[in-house]
């Protein structure tokens, strides 16, 4: 459902992407490691359309990503969770995840309600709907992130690096979610630190290395790393 062919991508005269090439079946997780400034927030902004690429093409769920296509129809497709929390502060975690589905969707105010009811609950956050963000700990407000991008029904789910910000105690209820998506048969195209979820959550990690996909397979790729670069990555990261 996401394709990527020969990208390539600069900034200035910086290659960040030097010809990335990758396949996304439906339900698969992939997990985009390496160290940082290899490129992998910049492949996933260039999914999403926040950058334009330089040459070779992207196609998300049949569409070519280019300067012709719908993008309300790319963004309706593709749900997107960062770091930060980019949560409305002056809004209840309940308003926060309906307000897309009442004002981009027009959606009626009762289902969007029930849509958000029922993202809480998969988040474990029903409880919260009517707190503020900055009356939640950082893992919950990531946890509110991932309902409200799944309130839109996405058809793929984008993430990168969610849980970076987060002590380790908040980073464990965040990957069980993100986990239990996974479980549900989302496709998950997902930068991660987290070798251990990496390894027992992912259908396919791959390697970027200097803006390509140096090495890339089944998580067991880790223990056999073939190139040097990625030998080394591994080790630091144990
Ligand atoms: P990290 O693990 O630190 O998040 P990354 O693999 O996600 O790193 P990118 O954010 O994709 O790396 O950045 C790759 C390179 O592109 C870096 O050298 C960065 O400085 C450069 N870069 C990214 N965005 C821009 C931009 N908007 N303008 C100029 N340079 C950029
Ligand atoms: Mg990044």
């Amino acid at each position: 459902v996401v394709r990527l062919k020969d990208v390539r991508k600069s900034f200035g005269s910086v290659n960040v992407l030097n010809g990335v090439t990758l396949n996304v079946k439906k339900g698969q997780v992939v997990a985009i490691i390496g160290k940082s400034g290899s490129g992998k927030s910049t492949a996933l902004r260039c999914i999403d359309r926040l950058e334009k690429i330089d040459s070779g093409s992207i196609e998300v769920c049949g569409q070519l990503v280019d300067d012709a296509c719908d993008i309300n129809i790319l963004r309706r497709d593709l749900g997107i969770v960062f770091q930060g929390y980019n949560l409305f502060p002056h809004l209840t975690v309940q308003q926060n995840i309906t307000l897309g589905l009442t004002v981009v969707r027009k959606m009626p105010k009762p289902e969007a309600d029930d849509i958000a009811h029922a993202m809480l609950t998969k988040v474990g956050l029903e409880a919260r709907k009517t707190a503020y963000p900055e009356q939640l700990s950082g893992g919950q407000q990531q946890r509110v992130a991932i309902a409200r991008s799944l309130a839109m029904m996405p058809k793929v789910m984008l993430f990168d690096e969610v849980t970076s910000a987060l002590d380790p105690e908040l980073t464990g209820e965040v990957l069980k979610v993100m986990e239990q998506l996974a479980e549900g048969g989302m496709t998950m195209i997902l930068v991660t630190h987290e070798m251990g979820f990496a390894r027992h959550v992912a259908d396919l990690v791959v390697f970027m290395h200097q803006g390509k996909v140096w090495e890339s397979g089944s998580p067991e790729i880790m223990d056999a790393p073939e190139t040097g670069e990625f030998r080394q990555f591994v080790g630091s990261n144990l």
